[in-house]
């Protein structure tokens, strides 16, 4: 069977998912706890923004653009929170503070800087035009606008835009829940003491449970399963009654004792086996009664890679999102020769970094096989070749996409 494309295995998850999923329930959380979850609802501004004219300086408010020279009298005041509420006779101003009402016999604001003060007077050093440093009412937002859409992934930023609207509270999609296991007989569990010859610590379990805490998701670790087919499938049929989703690592390549295919196939059904990519060929999605399956290899890296490349929008999906994350990928210079095999797409591990001229430059993080843990570790970004790209010499031009939180 050819491999598929990684791009196209993406749009196919994608495309299936938004078809066939349901959406979660949804609930109120305070716009400070909203970070990081699935909107509900499109966010509609209830007034607009700034909700009157402010002044954006420090200064004073005069009723009309005024020539350097010219004197005004100080008549009264408008602080924030504080407006001016009496009139103008000729020839008067008021003082005016940041973020303070221009008030209706105003029409322009000059900043302190370009006056002299005295006796209750201001002389201009510099001329002011109409209409200057005033925020006018409703120039960012207008009531009634729709200012963030449902489905949307809240950031940090949005927390400012809502509070600013005068919101509260907003409708977000509830955690949905994903069961995470290991299989594998030679795995023993983080914590214990030094595994046998044979044994080896289950590292992907942890790095999977860490890397859904990011995730709107509720997180039920369901240890490791024994490499046997009857294990396998009780366990799976259990997991695939209570969660939305089930991610499994290991058992998913050809050997004697990789039952996870097995078992999703006579439990549901898989659309979709190996990609042509390295590392992380083998990778299953399919669907157990009413959850998702989500099967990464054993090989340490080749899930890790995996959950970038496939489970993280899948993931967001199934919380509700409709606008997914796009990685950030950008060209660098090879600052060493690069060896590609042929016919998958390669995601090294890779570092970049800036040289002084500003160019970013990459370069392999030491041996690319799929077990080596040390390397992703200091790692800062993926390097990312093509299928049909051939071996490339030091200098090529490449696409490399950062970590996560390695340009903290
Ligand atoms: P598998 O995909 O089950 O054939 O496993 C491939 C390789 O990954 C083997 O060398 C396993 O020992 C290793 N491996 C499998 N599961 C884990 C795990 N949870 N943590 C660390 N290594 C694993
Ligand atoms: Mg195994």
């Amino acid at each position: 069977m050819p491999l598929t494309p990684v791009a196209e295995l993406q749009k196919q998850m994608r495309e299936r998912i938004a078809r066939c999923r349901r959406l979660p329930e949804s609930e109120t959380v305070a716009v400070a706890r909203a970070v990081g979850r699935v909107l509900a609802q499109d966010v509609l501004a209830p007034a607009c923004l700034p909700h009157a004219d402010l002044s954006a300086m420090d200064g004073y408010a005069l009723p009309e653009a005024a020539a350097a020279g010219s004197v005004w009298k100080v008549a009264g005041e408008s602080a924030a929170g504080h407006p001016f509420t009496g009139s103008l006779n000729e020839g008067e101003c008021i003082r005016i503070m940041t973020g303070a009402v221009v008030p209706p016999c105003c029409r322009t604001v000059l900043v302190q800087e370009h006056t002299e003060y005295a006796d209750g007077c201001i002389t201009l050093t510099h001329g002011v035009a109409g209409r200057a440093n005033i925020r006018y009412r409703g120039e960012e937002i207008a009531a009634g606008s729709r200012v963030l859409n449902k489905g949307r992934i809240v950031r940090e930023a949005d927390v400012l835009l809502l509070a600013a609207l005068g919101l509260g509270e907003v409708a977000v999609y509830r955690k949905i829940k994903v069961a995470v296991l290991s299989t594998g007989d030679e795995l023993c569990e983080v914590g214990t003491p030094a595994p046998s010859e044979g044994c080896i610590y289950d590292s992907n379990r942890p790095m999977l449970m860490a890397r859904l805490a990011q995730f709107p998701i509720e997180i039920v670790d369901l240890k490791q399963v024994p490499d046997n087919l009857e294990d396998v499938l009780h366990v799976l049929d259990d997991a695939a009654q209570n969660h939305d989703a089930v991610i499994t690592s290991g058992g998913v390549s050809v050997g004697d004792y990789d039952y996870m295919r097995e078992a999703v196939i006579r439990l549901g059904a898989i659309h979709h086996y190996q990609v042509a990519m390295k590392p992380g060929k083998p990778f299953v999605f399919g669907q157990m009664l009413q959850a998702w399956y989500f099967g990464l290899p054993g090989n340490p890296i080749s899930g890790f890679v995996g959950f970038d490349v496939f489970l993280k929008n899948a993931l967001w999906q199934l919380c509700g999102a409709e606008e997914l994350p796009e990685p950030l990928r950008f060209t660098a210079t090879l600052a060493c020769d690069v060896r590609k095999s042929g016919g998958r797409t390669e995601f090294q591990r890779a570092l970049i970094r800036m040289d002084e001229a500003g160019n970013w430059l990459a370069e392999p993080c030491g041996a690319q096989d799929s077990h080596r843990i040390y390397g992703i570790s200091r790692a800062n970004a993926y390097l990312i070749l093509p299928a049909d790209s051939p071996s490339l010499p030091a200098g090529s031009r490449v696409t490399v996409q950062p970590f996560d939180g390695a340009f903290l």
